[in-house]
Order: C-alpha cells, then structure tokens, then sequence
C-alpha cells in the first residue's frame, strides 16, 4: 500500500475532486486505502473477481478476516483471553446484545450516562426488564462534562460507559475506575484513536464507520469469562458465543466491509506506525482547532475544557444566523460535515484518525479568516 503523501492529497484537491471530510460518520477513510480498493477493485488477489464476488467462505476472504484480527490483537495488545469478533447491526445492535449476553441472574447492570448514545444504550437494557442503575452526568451540564465522583455497585453485572461522546464532543481521558466490576465500553468513536490498558474490560464494541472501516459492522472485542455467561435460550444470531465459535462466520458477514476494516488497519500499523503514533497525531490536530476555538471572540466550545474530546470539536457561533453563513461558506471552499447533530445543532468537527494534519490546518486557517471577516 502507498505512503499517503501530502503531494497526493494535494494533487486531488487540485483537481476538486476530493474535498475536506469532517463528517460524523461514516467518515473520512486514508485516501491510500481508498485508492488500494479502486485499484485491486475488478481483480482481487488474482482471483479474477471483485472483493463483493468472492465466497466468505474462500482462503481469500479467511486471509483477509483473520489478519483483521492479527492486526487488531497487535495494535491493542490483546492476550489469548479476549476474541475479536465481527457482528452486523452496528453499535446499535450492541446495546442490546450487552444485557443480553451479560447480565447475570438477579444482578443489577450499571450504566454511566453521557449523553445521546449512553441513553440509548441504558434504554435496551431497561427494554428487557433488567435491574438498571444509572450513573448521571453532573446536573445541569447539559453533557458538556463527565461525572467525576461516584460509587459502582459491586453487585453490578457490569459498568457500561460512553468513551467518546460524539454529539456533545467529551471523552474520557482516564477510564473510569470500575472497582472491581467488568468494564464496558462503547468505543464507536475514538476506537484505535489512543492506546490503552484493555485488562479492566470484558467487552468493547465499536461500529466501524466513525474510526475504522465503512459502515456495516461492529468489532466487539470479548474476554472468555465473559462468554460463560450467555444464556443458551438465546437467539443463535444474538449469542457472542456463535460469533466465537464460528469466527464470525456462522451466516454470511459484511465481506466488504471487514476487507476495508484490514486495510485501514494496515495503515495504522504500517504507516502511522501504531497507536501511540496515532495518538500524537489526533492530539496535534485537536489542538489546532481548540486553539483556534479559545483565542476566538466568535466560537465556542461546547464541551467543559477537561471533558474535551480529540475526536469530536463541538462548537456554537454566537447565533444561528452567523452559523449557517459559517457552515454554507465552509462548504463552498471545500469543508464538509461540520454541522453539528441534528439533536443539538451548532457545529462540529470529527478529527477521525483518516482526516489528515493537512485538512486539520486549513480547516483552522479558514476559521480564523472567517472570524476576521466577520
Ligand atoms: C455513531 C455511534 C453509535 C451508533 O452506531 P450505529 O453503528 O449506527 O448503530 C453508537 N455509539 C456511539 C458512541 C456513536 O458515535
């Protein structure tokens, strides 16, 4: 795969064929992935077919899942006691699976909610009757802040928490402390942003196509003695256990998706050169647009400044109308995806790892011409 190369880049947007890409997800992918599935499209390792034709069932596609997974052990440092697993219906489908599979009889759940998404995810479990105690987000913050104090009943089956909050723009710069109780973690957005310690967790899931492939798929990452729990009454397609047993490939998966997945993989270990590499990089363009954001008269920033996130810069102009002339003239010079979720309006950049330090610059430039015009 080719060193994605600042000349590259440069070469397309000349060309305005490609532009400036801070959606929410799915998001921006490394152009060099992109260009490796436009090049190998029609011809696939010599088969004579397009990664959509082959069988899942060939050595082809079981080279292509399984160093997905080397690759995904590698960069976070997995031992043998946790499997990587590939399962549809995205993080959505998490919610549910999670109680589910975890709860264990007669034991409450724990959830720490931080927003939209940790509400989501709280609601599935109170959906099956299960015993839920919730941990809020400071009063009164709006979730602009995460909790910072606060008791886990050890009794919980599991403490389910929101690492990277991509509406509202906090993350969690420290894990919580789980005392004692599994960790669970919704990580769709800053998955393979940052190294960390994975021991704490049971289980981690992230649908791909904030930080990791195109959509249709979640990695779910799972510790064997959490599998002991999933009830056999269960549903085959809604067991973790199958997707174990099976390695992912008891129905047909989402092929396409799981061969990008690898990919972009590649390219964090290849090219980047891992998750600590990976992390200066975001940090450096977190920090580009937060400067930006705190020497400026006209933006702020939504979250409190040390629940900010690397991923997700969430930001208000001072009113709705200087917010839509921001983001109409951002998209006329080539700034795409920074209005903010329809759920709170506003703006806001998704600094994925795929969007460059290059984008991250002029991005940064353009906003303090604007504030200078305006
Ligand atoms: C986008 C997002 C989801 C929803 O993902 P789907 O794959 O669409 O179900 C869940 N959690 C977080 C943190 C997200 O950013």
């Amino acid at each position: 795969m080719k060193i994605e190369s600042l000349e590259d880049l440069r070469e397309d947007f000349i060309g305005e064929k490609r532009v400036h890409i801070f959606n929410a997800g799915p998001a921006a992918l490394p152009l060099s992935v992109l260009r490796e599935v436009q090049e190998h499209f029609l011809n696939f390792r010599g088969s004579g077919m397009s990664i959509t034709e082959i069988s899942h069932r060939s050595t082809l596609f079981e080279e292509v899942i399984n160093d997905a997974i080397d690759r995904t052990r590698r960069l976070l440092k997995l031992s043998d006691d946790y499997h990587v697993l590939f399962i549809q219906g995205g993080a959505s489908l998490q919610f549910c699976m999670i109680p589910m599979n975890l709860a264990l009889p007669g034991r409450p759940v724990t959830y720490i909610n931080t927003g939209v998404w940790s509400t989501k995810a709280t609601k599935e479990a109170h959906v099956q009757g299960k015993d839920v105690r919730v941990i809020p987000a400071p009063e009164d913050t709006d979730f602009s802040s995460l909790p910072t104090d606060f008791t886990v009943d050890k009794q919980s089956s599991y403490l389910h928490f929101t690492s990277n909050n991509t509406i509202k723009g906090t993350q969690w710069q420290q894990f919580p402390d789980a005392q004692g109780v599994p960790l669970i973690s919704d990580m769709s957005s800053d998955f393979m942003s940052r190294p960390f310690d994975v021991r704490p967790f049971g289980l981690i899931y992230a649908g791909a196509q904030k930080n990791l492939g195109p959509p249709g798929v979640a990695v779910v990452i799972i510790r064997e003695d959490m599998l002991k729990r999933v009830p056999d009454t269960l549903p085959t397609m809604l067991k973790y256990t199958t997707y174990r047993d099976k390695k992912s490939l008891f129905n047909t998966p989402p092929t396409f998706a799981i061969y990008v997945i690898d990919l972009v993989l590649t390219w964090l270990e290849e090219t980047i050169g891992g998750l600590t590499e990976m992390e200066k990089v975001n940090k450096e363009k977190a920090s580009l647009i937060y400067e930006v954001i705190d020497e400026s008269e006209i933006y702020q920033g939504v979250a409190e400044v040390n629940s900010r996130s690397m991923m997700n810069v969430a930001f208000r102009l001072p009113d709705e109308k200087l917010e839509q002339s921001f983001l109409a003239e951002a998209g006329n010079n080539g700034f795409k995806g920074l209005r903010g979720h329809r759920s709170v309006g506003g703006c806001r950049a998704s600094l994925y790892n795929a969007v460059t330090i290059d984008s991250v610059k002029s991005l940064a430039t353009f906003m303090r011409e604007f504030e200078e015009k305006s």
